[in-house]
């Protein structure tokens, strides 16, 4: 029977979990709310700036190995963290035991993934001695397919078995278990997987992603001074501000969270109380909100520009277009075309190596009237669900850049209607992000 009691993962990031204050830390903060129940930590992170991550020494560790190099040296402050932890919080865990054993598994020649995944494997053990609580191993309930991508169903199956009974459980981040055995772990920041993965498991009522900022910002603030936190964004915004460069979470942690609607909160582990940025499927639009949900963009892009009259009559043109770059295997970020034009937005350092490749095949293939290459753009995204009812946006946003004397060179506005994409020069990057932000945030 699915039981009516609401339930919270957790996921703590490194910095959270970093020395036993942070430890002190996050007990209390799931101990604010009784529905917190599973908690997937990450391993221990920076305590200071400087300082070392230690999944950092533990592919430092397997890196010197590798090489027959001596590991003592970084082993002892991988132990020492640990250690410092331990005796702080007076856990009774036999971490020399553990330290022990994983010492001589790299010393025996262990793989990068097993490595890397023993900061997470300790640090779960530590945080489940420190609450009491079950610790469930990441490979008994996160799998990857003999290729190394991960396997959904089963996971899904089994850790919903296995956590049915609803006992406040740890599950450590980031790595999981292949069909012969062996652990593999998700990308770098793979923590944030495993927690959204937890979530959808046991159908949670919300994910809470502790880290240590506030939240998102609606840009960059090494471009604007002071930018104003997001309080609500839905998925679909996040990810195209995400695909901009605005991260703060793993981006395919979205996706098992976003597919069955249950919401992510980002949260500060060192200022629980501020209300962090709620990530939902569907938001209402907020009058009392700015009009824009966020602004991001990238550097280096180059945009070819084809122009061929009647060209939109012409069956298979943009096909034939797209698969040059194919063939060179560049992708392409934005398309946007007019009746006649067509222009191509990829990275200036993909077409680099095939720039004459790419010129000659187009004019041999579908002879336009002109073909030009537009280097050092940049791409900006302005996004906000709002903007749909609002009709003056996009007249706002131009009105803003041409105040500010900024050329704009393409405009794509994305078919779901939230974002205008705009192209300029990379000189004008950042007064481009400053001049949006100013107008509709003030
Ligand atoms: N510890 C891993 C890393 O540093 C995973 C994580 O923190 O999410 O990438």
């Amino acid at each position: 029977m699915h039981s009516q009691k609401k339930k919270i993962v957790t996921k703590f990031g490194g910095s959270s979990l970093a020395n036993a204050e942070q430890f002190r830390k996050v007990k209390d903060i799931i101990g604010r709310n009784p529905a917190r129940i599973y908690v997937v930590p990450s391993a221990p992170g920076r305590r200071f700036s400087g300082d070392d991550k230690v999944t950092d020494l533990l592919y430092r560790c397997y890196n010197l190995c590798r090489e027959h190099q001596d590991f003592e040296e970084t082993f002892d402050k991988i132990r020492a963290r640990y250690q410092e932890i331990a005796s702080e919080l007076e856990l009774t865990v036999d971490l020399d035991r553990e330290l022990n054993h994983i010492h001589d598994k790299i010393a025996g020649g262990a793989d990068a993934d097993y490595c890397a995944s023993r900061g997470e494997y300790l640090n779960g053990l530590l945080l489940a001695d420190f609450l009491s609580w079950r610790f469930m191993d990441a490979e008994k309930v996160i799998f990857f397919k003999g290729d190394g991508t991960f396997d959904s169903e089963k996971t899904n199956v089994v850790m919903m078995a296995l956590l049915a009974d609803e006992q406040p459980t740890v599950v450590p981040g980031f790595y999981g278990v292949k069909p012969d055995g062996r652990v593999h772990t998700f990308s770098r920041g793979g923590s944030d997987i495993t927690g959204a993965i937890v979530a959808r498991a046991v159908s949670a009522d919300a994910y809470e992603n502790w880290t240590d900022v506030s939240g998102f910002l609606m840009a960059d603030p090494r471009i604007v001074s002071n930018p104003r936190e997001i309080s609500r964004i839905t998925y679909a915004e996040l990810r195209e501000l995400s695909y901009m460069g605005a991260t703060v979470l793993h981006e395919d942690a979205m996706f098992p969270v976003h597919k069955v609607g249950i919401p992510t909160v980002i949260l500060n582990t060192n200022h629980p109380e501020h209300p962090g940025t709620l990530i939902s499927l569907t938001l209402p639009t907020d009058p009392v909100e700015p009009t824009i949900t966020g602004v991001a963009g990238h550097q280096g892009f180059s945009v070819v520009a084809i122009e061929k009259a009647m060209m939109n009559s012409e069956i298979g043109f943009g096909r034939k277009v797209l698969q040059i770059f194919e063939e060179c295997n560049i992708s392409f970020e934005h398309m946007p075309s007019g009746i006649d034009s067509l222009s191509v937005v990829v990275s200036g350092e993909a077409l680099a190596p095939h720039r004459e490749e790419i010129v000659r095949r187009i004019a041999e293939e579908v002879a336009p009237d002109t073909l030009t290459i537009h280097d050092h753009m940049s791409i900006i995204a302005t996004v906000g669900r709002g903007m749909v009812n609002n009709c003056g946006t996009a007249a706002r946003l131009f009105s803003a850049m041409s105040r500010n004397g900024i050329n704009v060179r393409m405009i794509d506005q994305g078919s779901s209607e939230l974002s205008i994409i705009v192209g300029v020069d990379d000189a004008d990057f950042e007064k481009t992000i400053r001049a949006i932000y100013a107008e509709f945030v003030g």
